[in-house]
């Protein structure tokens, strides 16, 4: 679907706003990091302990613009790169007032949405997203051509500009007329996570109503979500762990199951059991699965790609409750934890653009779908012993 403007009929509700001091504190008060239980490793060689953490060669804000307008125009394959705001969704800034960018290309019947940056400090889903982007239109290869005509691919480079541009997680909720933060009941500056806000009293900060409408405008049919972790050894082994597969409800969970009759559960592991064996060809790449530690599994409804899986209906925007699966990926290493390091970006982005492009022709090809789901299992882990949610703290195995 190349971008139009909305139909009249497709009248939006206004913005909560009167919810946002109340819904901003509840939102802060149950933050789960997705590194929330990152090991505090002195020995990891991927990414690079050594030094601090140099960000001077991360993507700007920008430099996303300035590489989209030129893959927009360059492209032999047809990439529109566009704003929410050409789009026609009712909300179309970041809370500072930044335009928040999409880019298309293919021809294909299913879309595809894939976003990186959600965290602001996770920096490499953008360099991982322009680079797809770019191949897939430029490449006259029969891969890319395949991806072309099966898939139409909406890419999100940079979901969290505010947050990038600070280098920080969140993105802070911001009045625009006095340029300033908009400062809670505690008189302190509210901090929202934006995998956190899509759920039915959240939508507090304006990327999460803005990308939730392009999302129902597109229905797409898979997603891939691109996150950072700090460093990681393997469970058992003590191996560092380059690259973990991640899904935010999990597989035999209290949440996935109960979607779709099953279907979910089974096509997510069937796209991890892909990947994993995929990419283990490559020597530089360890993989495990993503967990929150101490063996416990996510399990967040609240997160953009969980709200997508759970055909979240807000304010009436999906009324016919389309839902994608999604899975994610966490490259080790964070701006933050001040182990990106500098020798290991080539291969951190690398690594991300290996599976996503290989997902993509496992689901092209109907590969995916053959897997064994059952063999989820054998990418290593920790045995589970509960699920970490956003909506009942931590549930046992029963
Ligand atoms: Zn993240």
């Amino acid at each position: 679907m190349k971008h139009q403007p909305k139909s009249s009929t497709n009248q939006l509700p206004a913005k909560p706003k009167r919810y946002r001091s109340l819904a901003a504190a509840a939102a802060l008060a149950v933050v789960i990091p997705f590194s929330a239980a990152t090991p505090v490793l002195a020995d990891a060689n991927f990414p690079s302990t050594e030094g601090n953490t140099n960000i001077s060669s991360i993507l700007t804000y920008d430099d996303v613009v300035k590489e989209l307008r030129k893959l927009g125009k360059t492209s032999r394959f047809g990439v529109d790169a566009f704003t929410l705001e050409e789009a026609g969704t009712q909300v179309n800034k970041s809370e500072q007032g930044r335009d928040l960018w999409v880019a298309t290309v293919g021809n294909g019947a299913e879309h595809v949405w894939i976003q990186g940056r959600i965290h602001g400090n996770e920096p490499y889903g953008t360099d991982s997203i322009l680079t797809l982007l770019k191949d897939l239109g430029t490449n006259g290869s029969s891969d890319y051509q395949l991806l072309r005509d099966k898939f139409t691919f909406h890419f999100i480079p940079m979901y969290n500009p505010d947050g990038a541009e600070a280098n920080i997680r969140h993105t802070i909720l911001w009045d625009q007329a006095n340029g300033l933060p908009e400062f809670g009941a505690n008189g302190r500056e509210q901090r929202i996570d934006l995998n956190r806000d899509w759920t039915p009293n959240g939508f507090v900060a304006n990327e999460s109503l803005a990308f939730y409408e392009y999302w129902t405008d597109v229905k797409p049919a898979y997603g891939i979500d691109i996150h950072h972790q700090g460093l990681k050894k393997e469970w058992g082994t003590g191996d560092d762990v380059t690259l973990s597969l991640g899904i935010s409800l999990a597989p035999g969970g209290p949440t996935l199951p109960g979607i779709k009759d099953g279907a979910y559960d089974e096509l997510t592991r069937q796209m991890h059991v892909y990947v994993y064996d995929e990419l283990s060809k490559y020597g530089s790449i360890n993989m495990d699965r993503y967990q929150v530690g101490n063996g416990q599994e996510i399990d967040i409804k609240g997160g953009v790609v969980s709200a997508m899986m759970l055909g979240l209906d807000y304010q009436g925007m999906n009324p016919e409750g389309h839902s994608n699966p999604v899975v994610f990926f966490e490259t080790s290493g964070n701006t933050s934890d001040g182990s990106l390091g500098q020798k290991a970006r080539g291969k951190s982005i690398k690594q991300n653009l290996l599976a996503m492009k290989e997902l993509l022709l496992g689901l092209a090809t109907g590969e995916v779908q053959q897997e064994d789901a059952d063999r989820w299992e054998e990418i290593p882990h920790q045995p589970v012993t509960g699920y970490n949610t956003d909506y009942a703290g931590t549930i046992p195995v029963p």
